[in-house]
């Protein structure tokens, strides 16, 4: 075994890129392991700096705060996916970088994306490169309308895409979207959203959470719910979809894949994220080991934790002034969960709970 195949011992410490809701849920399993954590964040007021004392406030492009970072921590993970590719090369350098860069690659890309589950045999919609204007019309009467014109790089709570419904759509979404190129692709009129969230760790053990049902409200994730409506044979595929793309990219880590169900049950693969996700806040309520202590354990090289859900439950995004349901309106079935951000604004994700349903049991 060589050193870095060791488990982390007490009292190690996990470095986190990014001090926001994720990165404060990770600092908040690392100590509960016995973990130290270091939360690294360009903004002053980030949530995670609340639950640990070591934190690093300077820019993901600032060289010497990167070293002085890398040199107090025994290995570097993220709660977000755009960590810039110099960045997650130069921390790389110094310790182990967990996820790979390569999934950062893969992820924060979404022609990477598509390319790299194409090429794996993993179902993903129609798709194109769009580098000119002449190339989207000639895409959309390949690929057909409706179709979604997406950035590449940067999106997320879907901005940076728009359907086109015709040549004039196009033309105006062209203009619209950037940074440049583009990725067309079919538009899926599917059945429901689903997202599976995976773990694996550097010795191959690889561990998949129930299929949680997504549904989003203004283009915000509102509701995941577990179990998902849909076939024990969709829901057994799912599970080995993000299985495979976990194995694939010899990843370290958790990992949320998000998939469109289509009303023949047939799946399709949405995007990818190389982090703890949103649609799995649901584990830390009714899981034996939540996807927050499987990212820490992977990372640090520990043995992976059952995935295995106890009970039935809601997921619920609290966001904007949503936050005044904590303590507001929780019933005695609800697990809450506040962020401690000081402001609230209009869109912001500031907590969320679980309504969790335990079977009765027959007297
Ligand atoms: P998020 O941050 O919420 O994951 P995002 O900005 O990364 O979002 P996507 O996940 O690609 O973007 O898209 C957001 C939503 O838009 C999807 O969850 C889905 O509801 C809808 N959508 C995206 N692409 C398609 C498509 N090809 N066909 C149908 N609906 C789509
Ligand atoms: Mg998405």
């Amino acid at each position: 075994m060589t050193q870095t195949d060791a488990p982390l011992p007490q009292g190690s410490i996990v470095g986190i890129l990014g001090g926001g809701q994720l990165g404060r849920m990770l600092a908040l399993a690392a100590s509960r392991l016995g973990l130290k954590s270091h939360i690294y964040c360009p903004d002053p007021d980030s949530p995670a700096f609340d639950v640990t004392p070591l934190k690093t406030v300077a820019d993901y492009e600032d060289p010497a705060a990167l070293a002085a970072f890398a040199a107090e921590v025994d290995v570097i993970t993220y709660e977000f996916e755009n960590v810039p590719a110099r960045t997650a090369e130069f921390l790389a350098d110094h310790k182990p970088l967990r996820p790979g860069a390569n999934a950062l690659a893969v992820a924060q890309d979404r022609l990477a994306e598509k390319a790299f589950l194409s090429i794996n045999r993993l179902p993903v919609a129609h798709f194109a490169a769009i580098t000119d204007l002449d190339r989207l019309e000639a895409e959309i009467e390949e690929i057909g309308t409706p179709a979604v014109l997406k950035t590449t790089r940067l999106g997320y709570d879907g901005k940076g895409q728009r359907i086109v419904d015709n040549m004039e759509d196009a033309a105006l979404a062209w203009e619209l979207l950037t940074p440049k190129p583009l990725v067309l692709e079919q538009f899926i009129p599917f059945e429901r959203e689903i997202s599976v969230i995976v773990a694996r760790n550097a010795a191959g053990q690889v561990a998949a959470y129930d299929p949680a049902e997504n549904v989003h409200r203004d283009h915000i994730l509102h509701t995941s719910t577990v179990p998902a409506a849909i076939t024990g044979k969709t829901a057994a595929k799912a599970l080995e979809i993000a299985t495979a793309i976990v194995e694939a990219l010899n990843y370290v880590g958790v990992m949320g894949v998000e998939f469109f169900v289509r009303d023949n049950g047939k799946l399709l693969v949405n995007e990818i994220a190389p982090r703890v996700h949103n649609s799995g806040h649901w584990t830390e309520a009714v899981c034996i080991t939540d996807q927050f202590e499987q990212h820490i354990r992977a990372v640090a090289n520990w043995p992976l934790g059952d995935p295995a859900r106890m009970a039935n439950v809601v997921m619920e995004n609290l966001i904007g002034d949503e936050i005044a349901a904590i303590p507001g309106q929780l019933d005695p079935t609800t697990r809450p969960h506040a962020y401690g951000k000081a402001e609230s604004r209009a869109g912001r994700k500031m907590g969320h709970i679980n309504r969790i349903t335990v079977k009765k049991r027959k007297k």
